[in-house]
């Protein structure tokens, strides 16, 4: 399938995957990002298992150990601060092989787009608004770009895709809200600060962490229970941060400087925990991948990894059928769909554990932390989660040698 051209929509995690291992598969890929330049900020995501395999496959393990962090204790505090639970985060590290760890999604994203540079064009500030798939092409439609034809287009913007709307029709999908928001922010200069823990308050129905970033940054994360949120009414900043307040208003600990905190950050993470079902990953020539196809949301702690995996997987299939892009958007959905639903399902049972909703959930959710920082008991309840069961097909890339390998050699 050599030289078939590719517009990838969105350059977070999925997209410069996609785009690295399809040139390496022969492809010429495009990305358009809707962004005027990759997002900074946001959050902080715990990285291991097949996620980490393939950046090590793409020699990036090393950069994302170096920029991550290594997280020591997760601990829950009381409205004085005091230590209510917690647990050693050491047990991750052992089941995931040492190899694990914490690192900003956009630092994330910033390697994989700077590993995919010069292997695709990359277009910022423009997005898709028409979709024409031909017999043998996609007639596609830049906002500002005007129009152009590829063989294939895949979405990968993220939970709210603009390809998945303009090529799936209502009915093939749905978004489930798990009755949770989630918003976050960094400031600098923030104290107190705990290096390498993360400090998590709870009261019914709400929680806020703490976490100390490099170079005297803080970020801050809160989820809180949310009825129905319209996907379509967007928020204003002062309206997503009047909300904050409104909802914290009455916090103890630190909520009070955390809303001060809150009034000088240019920029602020804001949106529903929800999951996206679909009926099937592609149409005709146009497929979907990470978020955009199946986001398991934040609960599930490896959406970025499962971003990459399928990612991988969908390059490497398209790289090995030889033109029959249905035959491989067929095998990437066989490949990974069992998988990625019972990771939804254990996102869906988890979502609660973040905020208990009442005085009593709160209670038994920190019962059963202390049980988890007893040695052996977290081996056993957070084994399964942390080992992946999937084993990642080893393709054979057409675009050999390795750039990527031989530079970090
Ligand atoms: C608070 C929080 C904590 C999380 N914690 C973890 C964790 O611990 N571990 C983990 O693995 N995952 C975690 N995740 C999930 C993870 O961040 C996502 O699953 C992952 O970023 C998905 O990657 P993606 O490339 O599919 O989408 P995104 O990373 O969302 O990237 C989509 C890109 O598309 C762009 N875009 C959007 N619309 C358009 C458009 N119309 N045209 C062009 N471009 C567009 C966006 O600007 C963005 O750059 C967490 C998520 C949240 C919210």
């Amino acid at each position: 399938m050599s030289g078939k051209t590719v517009l990838i929509s969105g350059i977070g995690i999925a997209g410069p995957t996609l785009a690295y291992w399809l040139s390496r598969g022969g492809f010429r890929p495009t990305l358009v990002e809707r962004a005027p330049a990759l997002r900074t900020g946001g959050y902080v995501i715990d990285f291991w298992g097949l996620g980490y395999d393939i950046a090590e496959r793409m020699g990036l393990a090393g950069d994302i150990e170096r920029v991550g962090y290594h997280v020591q204790e997760m601990r829950v505090v009381d409205d004085g601060g005091r230590r209510v639970a917690g647990f050693g985060t050491k047990v991750f590290r052992e089941l995931a092989g040492a190899r694990f760890v914490t690192v900003a999604r956009s630092e994330l994203s910033r390697l994989l787009f700077e590993e995919s540079k010069g292997t695709a064009e990359a277009v910022f500030g423009d997005e898709v608004v028409a979709l024409d798939e031909q017999p043998d092409q996609v007639d596609v439609t830049l906002r500002h770009g005007g129009q152009r034809s590829f063989d294939l287009v895949i979405g990968a913007d993220g939970l709210h895709s603009s390809v998945r709307r303009l090529a799936f029709e209502p009915r093939r999908w749905s978004e489930k809200q798990l009755g949770y928001t989630v918003a976050a922010f960094e400031v600098r200069g923030y104290r107190p600060r705990d290096e390498d823990r993360y400090v998590m308050y709870n009261q019914p129905g709400r929680m806020v962490g703490r976490f100390a970033l490099h170079d005297d940054r803080t970020l801050f994360l809160f989820v809180f229970e949310s009825g129905p949120v319209d996907p379509a009414a967007a928020l204003t900043l002062a309206a997503q941060k009047a909300v904050l307040h409104q909802t914290y208003a009455t916090g103890q600990w630190e909520c009070p400087r955390i809303l001060d905190a809150l009034d000088r950050a240019p920029e602020l993470y804001f949106d529903p925990v929800s999951q996206i079902r679909m009926a099937a990953w592609s149409r005709g020539r146009i497929g979907l991948v990470g978020d955009a196809a199946f986001c398991v949301s934040l609960t599930a702690g490896q959406g970025a990894a499962l971003a990459m995996t399928a990612a991988y997987v969908l390059a490497g299939e398209l790289a090995r059928a030889d033109g029959r892009h249905d035959q491989a958007f067929a095998l990437y959905e066989r490949l990974l769909r069992t998988y990625i639903e019972s990771k939804q399902r254990a996102a869906e049972r988890f979502s609660a554990a973040l905020a208990p909703r009442t005085p009593a959930g709160l209670f038994w959710r920190n019962q059963v932390i202390k049980i988890a920082a007893v040695p052996g008991v977290a081996r056993l309840t957070f084994g399964a989660d942390i080992i992946d069961r999937l084993q990642l097909p080893d393709y054979r890339w057409a675009a050999d040698p390795e750039p990527a390998l031989r530079r970090h050699a």
